[in-house]
Order: C-alpha cells, then structure tokens, then sequence
C-alpha cells in the first residue's frame, strides 16, 4: 500500500496494482524485449496492445460494435471541443447545435463551437456557481440540430447529471466519469473523455461516435484531417503515431477493471465512497459543500471550511498527512477531494478522519 492518497482532479491516481504491473513490464513488456515506451507502433507487440485495450472498453463501456466506432486519439478533451462541431455540424441543418452550460469546461466547449456555426446556449448555471444540474425536460431544445452537448460530470464544481435529455443526437463530454457508473451508449450520438481521470495517464482521448454520424457526413471543409473522424475510424486510430505508453496503461486498467467485476462493481463502490464523505458532510457544521443534493457529483466532491484560511490550513496539514491535491480549482477556491475509479475506500476513510481531526481543532 503507498503511503500517499493523491485526491487530484488529473491526472490522477491510478490502482497500485496497474503501477506494479507496468513496473514488471517495464524493460520487457509483453515478451517482446522492449518497453511499451520505446515500442514502434506498428510492431505486432503494440498492434495486440492497441486492439486489446480498444476490445476492453467497448466490453466495459458496452458499446455495439455495429454501431459505434472507438477512436483512441491524442489532444485531450478540449481538442474535442473543436473536433465535435467541425465533424458533427451539416450544412443542411444550417450548423445548429444546442450546449448546456454546467461548467467552466462546458463554457469553453460552447465558445468554441460558436466559433463554427449557429450555437444555442439552452441554459447556464453560473448565476448560481454552477451548483445544480438544470431541468432537463423543460428546456427548448431546436429542432433540427446536429447535436446537444452536455458535460456529465463536471470536475470542477462537483456536479453530475443523473438524468439525460431525451434527445436522439446528444453528444456528452464524460472525461470525469467515464466507466464510473453504468450508461445505455445507445442514448448518444457521441461521447468523449480524456484519459487522466478515470482510464490513464494523460494523452489518450477516447471518443466513442455512432457510425452514421461520421459515414454520411462531410466536416466542415477546413477541417484539419487529423481531427477528421473518418481519417482515424478508417485508419483504426492509428492514421498517426498514437499515444502508446498511455494506451499501454488503459490496457492494463481496464483489464484490472475487468477483474474487479466492472463498470457496475466500481459504480457500487464510488456510491459507498462519495456516500461516505457526503454524509459526513451533512452532520458538520464546519465544513460546507453547496451542490444541490440530487445533482453531486460521485467523482469530485467539493468543500469548504469556515474561512479561505483554514481551507489553506487544511491542503496544508492534509499534505503533512499524505492526503494530497486537496486544493479546489483556482476558479473555485476552497477544497476538492476528487475520488475517481482508483482512489482506494482506505484513502476517503482516511481523508474523513482526517477532517474530524482538523474540524475538532479548528472549531
Ligand atoms: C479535465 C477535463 C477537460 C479537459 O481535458 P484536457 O484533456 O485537459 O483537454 C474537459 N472536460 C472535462 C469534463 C474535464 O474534466
């Protein structure tokens, strides 16, 4: 067991066992000689990484092959941010597409799709600090859009949807709760996630995009053919040199995931997580999390002591403690303690006591 939980929003934790296995392989992964750092991507080592680590998470996020491309792409989810308007908007819709606005990383999607085309913001929380999910039956959805963006999980603020719009061409930024919990994929027109949250280290970018989106449609013309999803669904994402040692690692995540039982066992164990720590927030009169009940997020659960000081007095002897990366996102302030698929129920455990100890001496 490591003597540090790192409760970081991303890249973060990863499961010890995934380290050790990597570490292993380090100088002779696979068999083959070499290190998955040093690999040639078209080697025949590599080629059984990639496809295995692509057949684990279509078993894992249970995607229909027959419907679906995976894309294994490098950029992070904000290279998304672009490649999803320049590839989804159709002239023949008039390049309209509805965003929610839950987030600091929503926003930043909806800039950059206004950037294109005829963008419709259907609703922004900021007014209230991005604290609650809005109604998503009530609001005005156009018709005859490319698409509806929404962001699942929003990272920063500690929110999550529970409940999806009904729509037919809803696109979803998941990159803070992919594989977290259990989602019918059939409900999507595309999903998209960066790696370093829930799946490995940073520069693998999966997105998952129904196969008639990309066949029957043309992306806008000045689309860059690296972010052209035909140029990748044809090439099996390896148009390029892709992220290898990343998609190494998502490899061996998933198939520790697998193991653990799945998407549904992990799901359990991150509502006995977050329940652990929201409940303990709820009997405090010290510290304060101001989401809206039924919209918390189960991967990033934000917080605040009493005054801004002893939010920097409580990162500060968490550290000394070996709870660390407890600090909220700069636009926020106060305290984050992101509990993503790898983050042991030992660590959240250890944070709570942690927080009864500083709550009892800073009262
Ligand atoms: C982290 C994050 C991003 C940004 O991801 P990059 O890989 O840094 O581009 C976007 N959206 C959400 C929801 C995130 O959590």
């Amino acid at each position: 067991m490591r003597d540090v939980f790192n409760f970081s929003a991303g890249p973060s934790m990863l499961p010890e066992e995934v380290l050790l296995e990597a570490q292993k392989e380090m100088l002779n992964c696979l068999g083959s000689g070499m290190s998955a750092l040093e690999m040639s991507h078209r080697s025949k080592t590599y080629d059984a990484i990639h496809n295995e680590a692509i057949a684990l998470f279509k078993e894992l996020f249970n995607v229909d092959d027959s419907k679906y491309y995976v894309l294994f792409l490098q950029g992070g989810a904000t290279t998304q941010f672009s490649a999803v308007p320049l590839n989804l908007l159709t002239e023949k819709n008039g390049k309209k597409a509805d965003y929610i606005v839950t987030g600091n990383f929503a926003s930043k999607a909806y800039e950059e799709a206004c950037r294109y085309g005829d963008i419709k913001c259907l609703a922004n929380t900021k007014e209230s600090k991005y604290s609650y999910i809005p109604d998503v039956d009530t609001l005005e959805y156009r018709e005859n859009t490319d698409y509806v963006h929404i962001t699942s999980n929003n990272t920063i603020f500690g929110t999550r949807y529970t409940k999806f719009p009904n729509v037919n061409n809803l696109v979803a930024d998941m990159s803070s709760n992919i594989l977290s919990e259990p989602v019918d994929v059939n409900k999507f027109k595309l999903i998209y996630a960066g790696a370093q949250k829930n799946v490995a280290p940073s520069g693998l970018t999966i997105v998952v995009v129904r196969k008639d989106a990309v066949d029957n449609c043309e992306p806008l013309p000045f689309t860059p053919i690296l972010m052209q999803y035909r140029t990748q669904a044809s090439k099996d994402s390896l148009y390029n040199t892709p992220c290898t040692y990343s998609t190494y690692i998502a490899m061996l995540n998933f198939r520790y995931l697998k193991k653990f039982g799945g998407v549904e066992a992990i799901y359990k164990q991150n509502k006995y997580k977050a329940g652990l720590l929201y409940d303990y927030l709820d009997n405090s009169n010290f510290y304060t999390n101001i989401v809206r009940k039924e919209d918390r997020s189960i991967m990033n659960v934000t917080f605040v002591t009493p005054n801004a000081d002893l939010d920097a007095k409580f990162v500060k002897e968490a550290g000394q403690n070996g709870l660390v990366s407890l600090k909220g996102h700069k636009l926020v302030g106060g305290l984050r303690a992101s509990i993503y698929n790898s983050m042991p129920v030992e660590g959240v455990e250890k944070l709570i006591s942690f927080m009864k100890k500083f709550e009892m001496e800073n009262k």
